[in-house]
């Protein structure tokens, strides 16, 4: 047995990482600025609003964590199979549903983490210390490595503590500053990949007395070129939908109830925002913002030193729309699993390179979506304009074809990889589909937007830029 590796944060990917740590390492402790009890906490902003784990991310929690997911479904998660029971508009088409044999996971985030906490804990020789921030690494007095890390109690004017380790994994999300105390300690260049995308959500709990039509159990509603504003809603736990607006390029989703209601007539099939509409908040309206995604390659980073990994949002911070964040932390925790034989010394090196390697799908799905909004016009390559002309020619064609269907929404629930939308039987299919409506309006020049729905006029008034609001300059923050 390794001796002792530390997590710092205690959200999904942290306690993922320490579940399998704890089968190699004598003492895995995590660290967390937040106390830990049930329910919501300042460290998570942002688990009030809608949280899926995609089939990838089910199958792998699974293998990882065996017998919770049975537990969640116990506790009133839901499962659903996203081709069949979700209403998918995407690039303003309805997609046909199309099963596809896997199932995501809806569940409150609270839930999810409570559970994973609670079974994590229970594995001998893991630990979880609260209440401390994580502020700095300290470099061993030999050798290009890292011994531990440094760390402050909450409390204000509290002296720095270490805490001493052979593995330190980054887990703090968003606002990881793991790049910055390579800097600062060995002159680590750390290269990124960034795009800013401001987007912005609202969301709140609702209680639908009749439910979804057609038994539905939640919908996706990208925003498009035509109209910024989207929708992600799910059934969860407790009888209740989480429903979250979205919006693009520097729009705001109201933060009111009837401003929310706005949006769902605005983007919603009008049978879909009927329930919605009928529907009793349970709770306040929250809000969320992102000004950047963000991917830091620490695999090829210049100056490195040994015994430090990152896992979750601190390594790939993607655009929350198309929901991976969750299934890319469990598919890096099996990344490390499958790392842990081995050579110590050379483990941090494999295992970064195989964690950059999942992210290459979820960034390339995310970001060549992201582009073809009409605000990152100016950022686009030919590369992505090819793929988001064959991204627009296949959703039209998954409203009619139900193979196409289930291929686009096999390859979104990370099962396969997006190359099986270039394979040549696939291709053949999308050309063989004539006469589909071509909706390649850009956002503004008077369409009225993807449901054809007057009510987009009563947002334009809550059309706001960024420019006239206040300034944000960390990668998140709960509004
Ligand atoms: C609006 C919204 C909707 C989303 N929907 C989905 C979805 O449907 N599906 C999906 O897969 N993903 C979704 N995501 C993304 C998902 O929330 C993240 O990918 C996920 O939370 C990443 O987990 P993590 O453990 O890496 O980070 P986090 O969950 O953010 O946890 C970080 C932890 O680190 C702690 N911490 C931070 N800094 C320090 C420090 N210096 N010292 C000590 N502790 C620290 C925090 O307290 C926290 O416990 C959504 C995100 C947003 C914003």
């Amino acid at each position: 047995m390794e001796e002792h590796a530390v997590v710092l944060g205690a959200g999904f990917a942290g306690l993922l990482a320490a579940q399998v740590l704890a089968r190699r390492y004598e003492r895995v402790t995590l660290i967390d600025r937040d106390p830990h009890g049930p329910g919501l906490r300042r460290g998570v902003p942002q688990a009030p609003h809608a949280h899926t784990l995609l089939c990838r991310g089910l199958l792998e929690l699974d293998r990882l964590v065996p017998g919770l997911s049975a537990e969640l479904v116990a506790d009133g998660a839901v499962t659903a199979d996203p081709g069949a029971d979700l209403l998918l508009l995407l690039g303003g088409h309805r997609l046909l549903p199309a099963p596809i044999g896997a199932t995501t996971l809806q569940v409150s985030r609270t839930l999810l983490d409570d559970r994973l906490r609670e079974r994590v804990l229970a594995a001998p020789g893991v630990e979880l210390i609260t209440g401390r921030d994580v502020v700095g690494l300290v470099p061993a007095p030999i050798g290009d490595r890292c011994a531990g890390v440094r760390t402050v109690r909450r409390d204000p004017g509290s002296p720095a503590e270490v805490v001493a380790a052979d593995l330190v994994v980054d887990a703090t999300g968003r606002g990881s500053r793991l790049d910055r105390w390579l800097a600062a300690e060995w002159r680590t260049t750390v290269p990124a990949d960034r795009l800013p995308i401001e987007i912005r959500y609202a969301s709140v709990a609702s209680r639908l007395p009749n439910g979804l039509p057609g038994g539905a159990r939640g919908a996706l509603i990208a925003p498009t070129a035509r109209c910024p504003y989207g929708l992600a809603l799910l059934a969860v736990e407790g009888g209740r939908h989480l429903v979250t607006t979205v919006a693009t390029g520097g729009h705001r989703p109201p933060r009111d109830e009837a401003g929310m209601q706005a949006v769902i007539r605005t983007v919603a099939p009008a049978e879909l925002a009927e329930a919605l509409l009928a529907g009793r908040p349970d709770g306040g309206v929250r809000g969320y913002r992102i000004p950047a995604v963000r991917r830091l390659r620490y695999d090829r980073a210049d100056r490195l030193p040994g015994g430090v990994i990152a896992i979750g949002d601190a390594a790939c911070a993607l655009n929350p729309v198309y929901a991976q964040g969750l299934t890319v932390a469990a598919q890096q925790a099996a990344a490390l699993a499958d790392e842990l034989d081995g050579d110590p010394e050379t483990r941090p090196r494999r295992y970064l390179r195989a964690a950059a390697a999942v992210t290459e799908a979820p960034w390339a799905i995310a970001v060549g979506s992201d582009l073809a909004l009409p605000e990152h016009r100016q950022r686009r390559t030919v590369g992505s304009r090819v793929t988001a002309a064959l991204t627009g020619r296949i959703q039209r064609v998954a409203t009619v074809d139900p193979a196409v269907a289930r291929q686009f929404v096999r390859v979104m629930a990370l099962l396969d990889p997006p190359t099986a939308l270039s394979r040549p039987s696939f291709l053949a299919r999308l050309v063989r589909v004539r006469g589909l409506p071509h909706g390649s309006a850009e956002r503004g020049a008077g369409d009225p937007g993807p449901a054809g729905d007057p009510g987009l006029d009563q947002l334009r008034p809550l059309h706001l830029d960024a420019g006239g609001e206040r300034s944000d300059q960390g990668t998140h923050r709960a509004l």
